[in-house]
């Protein structure tokens, strides 16, 4: 039997390894290895692609969202609105600083932030929103950049899974304050260890990110903030260099297989299906289904899975908890039923197997899959 995986690396860097390798001998026989021109150009070539003024690149994704809120100055006693569906980074960094994470529920269509909450949750000290470009799939950016505009909050977009996304035809990372990226391996755009990026068009920002990601120094051993080693390496850069130049062709690629399956999969009684808004461009990091449980029934997402490895198709769970019901928060005081449809979702959310190499024959092994397991009920 044909295994299936949830995503793949090996496939793509035997695509470029030519290229990697070439690029690597460069850079480990120049002796730069902290950065110097490959960072640089890559920051560069970065900022060029998004779209923004400045990129500043980092150690991480969540280094990038930690050195955002901090060169916004936000700390204890702030508030921060943003989605409990996400990866746990997103309110890692705001707890780090010493401010306070604001969970405001999800749409259970794109599992993004649902903007008709958001004004409710605001308080005094609300001092940013946090969107999370879920999944690759963007968030509504005009009526969240005109709130934001009218209660005077910073926007700072989670891009890590959204790399190339666009709303409206702008990419995203280029329409908040700040617009934070990861480039960890099974990001769109991965690097072949840890990288992220901040990207902005306000040059006092960027230069405070600089000075923040390298120990606080503007001029060499002299202080002026206590800052943190976030630095880009110029191994990852250059990696990162050439696979910019892929992301298009491997963006689309992944578009052409969440039509594939859209197609396929549509209808199947039990399944709903992801969905793009209006406006939006998503470049699918994931392709995740929601699978129904009747009321009463064991949690039929968890079967489903199950049948699908013993077809040999991986799949995963982003995310089986929400942020709001985690150990880590009990202190913030939220109830199990207070955000209904993040928890509701974490009950239902499967992620197909979703990667550029996917060939049409092992999606349609995971599709043949997906249809024996529901049948099996
Ligand atoms: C991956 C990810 C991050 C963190 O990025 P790292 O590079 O792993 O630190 C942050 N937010 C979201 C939504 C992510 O998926």
């Amino acid at each position: 039997m044909n295994v299936i995986p949830s995503f793949n690396l090996t496939e793509q860097y035997k695509l470029i390894s030519e290229e990697i390798s070439e690029v690597s001998l460069e850079i480990l026989t120049s002796g730069q290895y902290i950065g110097g021109d490959t960072v640089k150009q890559f920051e560069q070539q970065f900022a060029g692609y998004i779209g923004s003024d400045h990129c500043v690149a980092c150690n991480s994704g969540t280094d990038a969202l930690f050195l955002a809120l901090r060169s916004l100055g936000i700390g204890a006693g702030d508030e921060v609105i943003t989605t409990p569906f996400t990866f746990v980074s997103t309110a890692e960094v705001i707890c780090a600083l010493g401010a306070v994470p604001v969970f405001v529920d999800i749409e259970p269509q794109t599992f993004n932030l649902d903007l008709s909450q958001v004004e409710a949750a605001l308080t005094k000290r609300t001092k940013a929103i946090i969107p999370v470009h879920l999944f690759g799939n963007p968030v509504n950016m005009t009526p969240l950049m005109t709130l934001a505009q009218a209660h005077r909050l910073w926007v700072i977009e989670d891009c890590a899974q959204a790399t190339g996304a666009k709303w409206d035809g702008q990419p995203v990372g280029s329409i908040g304050h700040l617009g934070c990226f990861s480039f960890y391996p099974t990001k769109n755009l991965g690097a072949c260890g840890d990288g992220g990026a901040i990207t902005t068009n306000d040059v006092a920002l960027a230069d405070r990110l600089r000075m923040l990601r390298d120990h606080g120094q503007r001029q060499r051993y002299v202080y002026e903030e206590i800052g943190v080693n976030s630095r880009l390496d110029a191994l990852q850069a250059g990696i990162l260099q050439v696979k910019l130049r892929y992301l298009e062709t491997w963006n689309q690629q992944r578009q052409t297989i969440a039509h594939q399956y859209q197609q396929w999969l549509s209808p199947l009684p039990g399944i709903i299906l992801p969905q793009e808004i209006e406006g939006g461009e998503s470049v699918w990091n994931q392709y995740t289904v929601r699978v129904l449980t009747p009321e009463g029934a064991e949690n039929q997402r968890d079967r489903v899975k199950q049948q699908l490895q013993k077809h040999g198709v991986g799949s995963t769970i982003y995310y089986p908890i929400p942020l709001h019901l985690q150990p880590i928060y009990a202190t913030l005081g939220y109830q199990a039923g207070q955000l209904p449809i993040a928890e509701q979702v974490a009950q239902e959310v499967l992620s197909l197997p979703m990667f550029p190499e996917l060939t049409i024959e092992q999606q349609q092994q995971v599709v043949y899959a997906l249809k024996e397991s529901m049948v099996k009920t």
